[in-house]
């Protein structure tokens, strides 16, 4: 019987959770991070006041009630809705496309009848010039969903940033579903709850690791840990899947954003928490505030200066942060060859983006490892 009865490899939502749950039952669990701090890409950096997203902004939302109560069982959440504005060439626009944004996309329209007389006039220019072929590429789906208009000034050069390809060598699939929105509504999720913990996600992270033994900067390759059997019973790895393996099938690429965060002497600096830039004048994808993810009203002005980030899509190379799987048909291969090694692994339990290669939201994240602990 080892020490331990488990130990946690990573300390973001997937190792906070089980080391949660786990503790609940009377078990006795060691998580250590990699990383001088604890909450993986949830955790928050204190600057000025303000819980800055140094791993990129994080908007929790789900319609899972399980997750919503559990999650408020820990820290209660505000009530941030996800409005992002879009700025093309200094336009400004409400998304996700919907009333809002036809009415500033085309002055002439107030109401929905109005909007689909005018987006299906543009999807019928779109469709008739395919001739009758299917849509091959991203732009020509686009086009046929949503028209030229939108597409051109809130869809092409946005994901051209984002992808670092032309919209006419990106695959169709990217963009099948476009919603538009007959409504005056601009909360971009569709989820029924929605918000950020109140004081920050750090909050939710040592909430959920309260009376958890842990370590920062300890990564389990290089460290006593790695023959884990000899102090734990079962191991859970949240780390990268291909690492564990040594890379033994090959690396697994990884799609990563970079962020350029400064201070700004002013209490509001763009007066919204997300503003997509969707032209090419400027190199990034997005501005955050990072203040307006939990301050409203006065609180805004109450804290003198802001904090923002310009979001900017990075090719991946070693060394750098691992954010996004990337979905073709080679990684997709290799992912799903490791996956059934990681199968055979007894007493390993692999969890989480990195230790599944996949992506996913952070309420999904929650309900697996939820899912995962009733099982055993
Ligand atoms: P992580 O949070 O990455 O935790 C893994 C941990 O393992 C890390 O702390 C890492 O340091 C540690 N680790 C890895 N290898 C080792 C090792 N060898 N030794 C020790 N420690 C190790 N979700 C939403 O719901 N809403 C959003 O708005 C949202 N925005 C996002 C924005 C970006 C840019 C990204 C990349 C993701 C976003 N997500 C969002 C998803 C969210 O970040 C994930 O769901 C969540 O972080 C997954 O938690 P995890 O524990 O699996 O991984
Ligand atoms: N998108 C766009 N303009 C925008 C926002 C999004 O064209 O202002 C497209 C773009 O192709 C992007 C996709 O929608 O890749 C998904 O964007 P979202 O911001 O919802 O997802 P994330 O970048 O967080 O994965």
């Amino acid at each position: 019987m080892g020490k331990y009865d488990f130990l946690i490899v990573g300390s973001g939502l997937f190792g906070a959770t089980f080391a949660y749950l786990a503790k609940k039952q009377g078990k006795k669990c060691l998580v250590i991070d990699k990383r001088p701090h604890l909450g993986g890409n949830v955790y928050c950096e204190n600057i000025e006041g303000i819980n800055v997203h140094k791993y990129g902004a994080h908007i929790f939302h789900t319609s899972n009630k399980k997750v919503w109560d559990f999650v408020n069982s820990i820290v209660e959440f505000n009530r941030y809705t996800n409005c992002p504005v879009a700025n093309y060439k200094g336009e400004l626009y409400n998304l996700p496309f919907n009333m809002n944004t036809f009415n500033q996309m085309w002055s002439d329209v107030h109401t929905p009848a109005e909007a689909k007389a005018k987006i299906d006039e543009q999807k019928a220019e779109a469709v008739k010039s395919l001739n009758g072929r299917e849509p091959q590429n991203l732009e020509e789906q686009a086009l046929t969903l949503v028209g030229k208009d939108i597409f051109n000034k809130l869809i092409k050069e946005y994901t051209e940033k984002q992808w670092g390809r032309k919209c006419t060598e990106l695959p169709a699939f990217i963009i099948k579903r476009l919603p538009v929105r007959m409504i005056f509504d601009n909360n971009y999720f569709n989820d029924k709850y929605q918000g950020i913990p109140i004081g920050g996600y750090n909050k939710l992270i040592d909430g959920l690791l309260e009376g958890v033994e842990c370590k920062t900067g300890v990564d389990f390759f290089n460290s006593e840990y790695k023959d884990w059997q000899k102090i734990a019973d079962k191991l859970v790895y949240t780390g990268a899947i291909d690492e564990y393996f040594d890379y033994k099938l090959g690396k697994l690429d990884w799609r990563t954003v970079s962020f350029k965060t400064r201070i700004e002497d002013t209490p509001n600096y763009q007066g919204n928490a997300v503003v997509n830039y969707t032209s090419h004048n400027e190199p990034y994808t997005r501005v955050i505030e990072h203040k307006h993810f939990e301050m409203f009203g006065q609180e805004v002005y109450d804290c003198p200066k802001t904090v923002v980030s310009e979001e900017y899509s990075t090719e991946y190379s070693d060394g750098m942060e691992p954010y996004y799987p990337v979905n073709d048909d080679r990684n997709n291969t290799i992912a799903e060859e490791y996956r059934k090694l990681a199968e055979k692994e007894k007493n390993v339990i692999f969890g989480g983006r990195l230790g599944q290669y996949k992506y996913y939201d952070m309420a999904p994240v929650i309900e697996q490892v939820i899912n995962v602990y009733s099982k055993l």
